[in-house]
């Protein structure tokens, strides 16, 4: 059985916040949400507790998408280390405050 993840929900929530436009190149995502424009910064495998983050959420288009998760995403504008460390210390906080435990 499919485990409710919430992710469709937190999607929506940011769909109606925020342009749709990809975060990397500017271009416009449309007026229909589909779960490929949502990218986790900092990916679900290496820190569970920022699945359902909204900082922790960008939206892109397609290609950039794909880009982040599978080619050489230094090259991208929206790479930041330190924006990277925040997410992880907050990741690590809330693993000692709430036990998180990552699987
Ligand atoms: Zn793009």
């Amino acid at each position: 059985m499919a485990r409710k993840t919430g992710e469709l929900d937190l999607f929506k929530e940011i769909w109606a916040e925020r342009p749709h436009i990809c975060k990397e190149c500017g271009c416009h995502l449309g007026y229909m949400l589909a779960p490929h424009f949502f990218s986790h910064y900092i990916s679900k495998g290496s820190e569970p507790a920022l699945r359902l983050d909204k900082e922790n959420i960008d939206l892109l288009c397609f290609k950039h998408h794909h880009q982040w998760d599978h080619g050489d995403r230094k090259k991208m504008k929206i790479y930041d280390e330190d924006r990277i460390a925040q997410l992880k210390l907050k990741a690590h906080k809330q693993r000692t405050t709430y036990g998180y435990q990552s699987e």
